[in-house]
């Protein structure tokens, strides 16, 4: 099976909502990226932790199958990003961002990695995702996360970055953000024209809109859920199985990439329905097609 590599944060997150506190729970973009990827095909994950991370995460991302042999561990502490949701979950503000080890990192691609053909570029900054780039051979799939942060700050830099990967993936703020548009179909259309041939936009519980090439957009309303308990890590859930799916099918037409969308929101779906990656990391293989059928009958008329 095609292996898939993913580059980005691990971390520990404190996340606030307004009925509870949750301290220094497992989070980070490859975290959550490489657990949603997982559930389709071997991932090889590429980060940084300090010497406070516990074994019994690092086991746990061995139990399914994510090679570690990327994960540099140094003297210091694991970046902690600490967040306060509003109390309908609509949105989240980011109380302090303790960079600790990552202030340093720089991605070091292992030798046996370097020839992945699938890469996932999770959200750190672009100058770091364009680092991941130069030391990799041309993969057959580069999909790129990114956040506000860095559409602020890093501007150039997500520029440059734009112009190498095939698909990026994004929520419609951040969209609005980097494009300048405010109609998410021209949003969608300023990206394509800044490198990716493929854009997502996600829509947090209203979806997510693929547009490929010159195409009508292909749209997918999310699961609608009963309950749902921390966002956190959705769109990296989102991206890992997005990429996972297309990995496992080695396959990049139109058409997998709108089933790899559906499996996306799947696996989204289950992260959000757990503190941490609690949720995603139960999730059964059965459990997430049986929801694939669910989203397929939902939209089908
Ligand atoms: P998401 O909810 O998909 O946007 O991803 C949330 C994850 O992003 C959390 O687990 C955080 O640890 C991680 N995160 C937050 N800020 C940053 C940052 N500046 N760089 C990298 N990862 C971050």
């Amino acid at each position: 099976m095609n292996p898939l590599l993913v580059v980005g944060s691990v971390a520990f997150d404190t996340l606030h909502f307004h009925d509870a506190s949750h301290p220094r729970v497992l989070g980070g973009s490859a975290t959550y990226g490489a657990l949603a990827a997982s559930h389709f095909v071997p991932v090889r994950m590429v980060g940084v932790v300090g010497k406070d991370f516990p074994d019994s995460a690092v086991q746990m991302l061995k139990e399914r199958k994510v090679d570690l042999s990327g994960l540099e561990v140094v003297d210091g502490e694991t970046f902690h990003w600490e967040g306060r949701y509003v109390e309908d979950l609509s949105s989240r503000e980011t109380i302090r961002t303790d960079l600790n080890v990552f202030a340093d990192f720089r991605p070091k691609i292992p030798d046996a990695f370097q020839a992945t053909p699938y890469v996932m570029l999770g959200n750190i900054g672009p100058d770091l995702q364009l680092e991941v780039l130069e030391q990799i051979t041309r993969p057959k799939l580069v999909v790129a996360d990114t956040m506000n942060l860095w559409i602020d700050i890093k501007h150039n830099e997500l520029c440059n970055l734009l112009k190498r990967v095939d698909v990026l993936i994004l929520n419609d703020e951040e969209a609005r953000q980097l494009s300048g548009r405010h109609n998410l179909l021209h949003a969608g259309r300023e990206l394509q024209a800044m490198g990716p041939r493929t854009v997502v936009i996600k829509k947090g519980e209203h979806g997510a809109m693929l547009m490929r090439d010159d195409q009508l957009p292909f749209c997918m309303p999310a699961l609608p859920l009963e309950s749902v308990v921390d966002p956190t890590g959705a769109g990296d859930s989102f991206a890992g199985a997005f990429l996972g799916y297309l990995a496992r099918h080695d396959d990049i037409t139109d058409a997998a990439m709108r089933r790899a969308v559906v499996h996306g929101s799947v696996v989204a779906s289950f992260c959000v329905e757990g503190v941490s990656i609690n949720r995603l990391h139960a999730a059964s293989d059965d459990a997430i097609t049986e929801r694939s059928q669910t989203l397929r009958n939902l939209v089908q008329f």
